[in-house]
């Protein structure tokens, strides 16, 4: 008996008691799932891996439970931290 194989790029989303959200599990490899927020996987699968790898995925309007797609853009960690410096302090991303 063999359980349906996942594909690569399969996506789960799972509620992560610890941080109080969702976020996602996604298969990036046989026998490898990556654990990653849900903005972050959304990015991934609207612009490509490319387009994550490396870079922080920032939420436009500081908050980081709002996952619309006009909401996130994928930036340097550089940019990120220049991005916050004008931003009121939060504990946002
Ligand atoms: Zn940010």
């Amino acid at each position: 008996m063999s359980k349906p194989r996942a594909e690569l790029g399969e996506r789960r989303e799972y509620f992560d008691y610890s941080k109080g959200r969702f976020r996602s599990r996604v298969k990036v490899a046989e026998g490898y799932w990556m654990r990653m927020n849900c903005a972050r996987a959304d990015v991934a699968a609207a612009e490509g891996w490319e387009a994550i790898e490396g870079k922080v995925v920032h939420h436009v309007d500081g908050n980081r439970y709002n996952d619309e797609a006009d909401n996130l853009v994928a930036v340097t960690p550089d940019e990120h931290r220049r991005l916050h410096a004008g931003m009121p302090r939060r504990r946002s991303k």
